[in-house]
């Protein structure tokens, strides 16, 4: 039995599971998502995505025709369907089918679609070993003009400075705003530990706010590690003692390596490790 994907309340076969070419989420990337895990079945964070989720939409007009307890229903009975326990979920809201103009009033039903299927993490050597980082030429998304924010359907930004990362041989970027300063990853959120303090973009740095990226701020407060959302700068990086990528898919993953400088002594970092554990802790036991 394939896997099943739910469509506005409807669980199909993967194979049957389309929507139209005219719907707005295809031809202009309007819409939003998120990327969610379960972890034992439990859906990890959960009412922080569907929350996030439902900004997104308000921030683009966008509403969605399930209550928020209704979503969540939705999400654990696809997860169900699928009898997976521990999973990578896709909810996609699309502004629904209209016509080839940009008019967004002439799309009628927005289009709910929730995807479940087994996860794929990043080789296991990222984990252990640590990941390399380039910073980019493109830079992040001006707020005023797509908030990063915005969890939307519109990844170009974000997959132009993944091409940039590719083609110098490396699978991620760090992504500068505006003025210059770091702003994210393509697909997660960065934080550096330096002078004995946890650091991070702050939001209006110009980037998402990741669910993972406040889990990691609590365990650190946990463990009396100073946080602090500041404005950082490349050379922060490269002096930092430790640095990291934090997201949904990719959890916590070392970075020993940035603009071909060592980051520290080149080798995952103490805390990076104790976050990393008590993050895998978190999840096997909170929803
Ligand atoms: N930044 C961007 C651009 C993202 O797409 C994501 C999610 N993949 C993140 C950061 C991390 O967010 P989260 O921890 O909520 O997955």
């Amino acid at each position: 039995m394939g896997l099943k994907v739910y469509i506005n309340g409807e669980l199909l076969e993967k194979e049957n599971a389309k929507i139209s070419v005219y719907d707005h989420g295809l031809l202009y990337g309007d819409g939003v998502f998120e990327g969610i895990r379960a972890y034992r079945g439990k859906v990890f964070r959960c009412e922080a995505h569907v929350n996030r989720l439902y900004d997104s939409a308000k921030a683009i007009g966008l509403e969605i025709p399930l209550s928020r307890q209704e979503m969540i229903d939705a999400i654990y009975e696809t997860l169900n369907a699928n009898d997976l326990e521990d999973a990578y979920i896709r909810v996609v809201i699309t502004r629904g089918t209209g016509t080839l103009g940009l008019d967004p009033n002439k799309c009628h039903e927005p289009q709910i679609i929730i995807i479940t299927d087994t996860i794929v993490l990043y080789p296991k050597d990222f984990y252990q070993n640590g990941l390399e980082l380039v910073t980019v030429p493109t830079v992040r998304n001006h707020p005023a003009a797509l908030s990063p924010r915005i969890k939307s359907l519109n990844y170009l930004n974000n997959i132009l400075a993944k091409i940039e990362a590719l083609q110098s041989g490396v699978v991620e970027a760090i992504m500068l705003n505006k003025d210059g300063y770091v702003a994210e990853c393509t697909g997660d959120n960065l934080f550096i530990f330096s002078e004995g303090k946890l650091q991070t973009p702050p939001p209006h740095a110009g980037i998402l706010e990741g669910i993972t990226r406040g889990v990691v701020m609590d365990l650190a407060r946990e463990i009396d590690i100073p946080v602090e959302e500041r404005q950082l700068t490349r050379f922060d990086l490269y002096v930092a003692d430790e640095c990291f990528l934090t997201g949904t898919a990719a959890e916590i993953v070392p970075v020993v390596r940035i603009d071909s400088r060592d980051i520290g002594d080149g080798q995952p970092g103490k805390l990076t490790r104790q976050l990393r554990s008590m993050f895998q802790e978190e999840t096997q036991n909170a929803g």
